[in-house]
């Protein structure tokens, strides 16, 4: 990703389309503007309580009774600086050298960067594309160490937009309890989920709650990540001791952010749902012209706004040189998939948060380039 990005300050391509990034591009809903500007105009600038203003972290812990059957009680929930904050704050009170966390792979790289600066190291599972690139009972299983901490679950997924459905959540339960496991439950894309598909929080499942992190934020779902804030719940003693290092590390979450934050939960939800539509139309376009595309495949994804299509047909193993021969050629930045680790080689990842016409224009660019290259080659498929 830094790579990419890196590349990109050495051009100066004026007509660029950039599908590469992972932020809706809606505005945030006017009501939480509103109630962002009314907090300022009220002087609500100040520090708050470090673990979040109590009226926000009662909408949390109700939201997550009312929608994800999760019964944390307020005083069990810690509103952070951004979901990130949320993930460097539980790697840095949880892990430590030697300890060994087992994610999914291909994966976003953050909770593996801030498990290996406490000397932990990741232990990956992968997520195939033959199994809607969910993480198996049987393979974590199978990665279960001595020194295992902990199991990460990020459902819907990035980069993959892989779900876990409920009866893989409770062979992972089983593991989780039989190995005596924490479960970190990363569910930022829960709001965005497509037909057929159903979101389920781990930590709703009987015995769980007290070995589960439930971590979440208002970015993906309110559109709101320039605000930064997001959340974790977790068993009391788990959460004090998360609060004292986020109390050291962030002092608090943004003041005025919470309001909003606390308007985007109390206010209407249409908006959420008009933007979950959005991606649902986009994604049937990317799914559409990604197969007209000879020799490339893609999963379909059941949540998130990712897809991650495979081009190792034309890219073999160096998806990193093919993204930025798509950047000089098509004038298309897509990431490479090894940015998500070595089982995304050969992938793409193509972000769908832009317009139905950038992502037209984008994907009719690569499937000419690619049309000119295949027959400069000599290849007909
Ligand atoms: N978790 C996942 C899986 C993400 O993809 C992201 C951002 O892309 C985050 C957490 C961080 O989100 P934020 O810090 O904006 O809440």
């Amino acid at each position: 990703m830094v790579e990419i990005a890196r590349y990109l300050r050495t051009l100066d391509i004026k007509d660029l389309i950039n599908l590469n990034i992972g932020e809706p591009d809606f505005d945030t809903p006017a009501h939480v503007r509103e109630a962002a500007i009314n907090a300022i105009n009220e002087g609500r600038t100040h520090y708050t309580p470090s673990e979040g203003i109590p009226k926000l972290r009662e909408a949390i812990a109700q939201k997550l009774h009312r929608e994800n059957n999760l019964d944390y009680s307020a005083d069990q929930v810690t509103v952070v600086s951004g979901s990130q904050e949320g993930i460097s704050v539980i790697a840095q009170t949880l892990f430590g050298p030697g300890d060994e966390v087992i994610n999914g792979s291909p994966h976003y790289p953050s909770y593996v960067f801030n498990a290996s600066m406490r000397g932990a190291r990741t232990v990956f599972v992968p997520l195939r594309k033959e199994e809607g690139y969910q993480m198996t009972a049987e393979d974590i299983e199978r990665a279960v160490t001595p020194r295992t901490k902990a199991i990460v679950i990020i459902s819907p997924n990035n980069p993959t937009g892989g779900m876990q459905s409920l009866e893989e959540l409770r062979s992972i339960a089983e593991v989780a309890q039989k190995h005596d496991l924490l479960v970190i439950s990363d569910e930022i894309y829960e709001r965005i989920v497509y037909e057929g598909h159903e979101h389920h929080s781990i930590g709703s499942i009987p015995g769980m709650m007290e070995r589960t992190i439930t971590a979440n934020g208002f970015s993906k779902s309110y559109s709101m990540t320039g605000w930064r804030i997001g959340y974790f719940a977790a068993p009391k003693e788990i959460n004090d001791k998360l609060q004292a290092v986020h109390r050291a590390t962030a002092i608090c979450p943004p003041s005025v952010a919470q309001y909003a934050a606390l308007a985007a939960l109390n206010g209407p939800q249409e908006c959420v749902e008009e933007m979950s539509r959005e991606f649902g139309i986009r994604r049937k376009l990317v799914l559409k012209m990604l197969r007209e595309i000879p020799n490339v495949t893609v999963g379909e994804p059941a949540g998130a706004f990712y897809a991650f299509p495979d081009f190792s047909f034309y890219c073999g193993e160096d998806d990193e040189e093919f993204a930025r021969e798509l950047i000089r050629e098509a004038h298309v930045v897509l990431l490479p998939g090894s940015s998500f680790g070595e089982l995304g080689r050969g992938h793409l990842r193509l972000s769908f948060a832009s317009s139905l016409a950038k992502l037209e224009e984008g994907l009719k660019r690569i499937q000419a380039y690619l049309e000119k290259r295949r027959s400069k080659l000599g290849l007909f498929p």
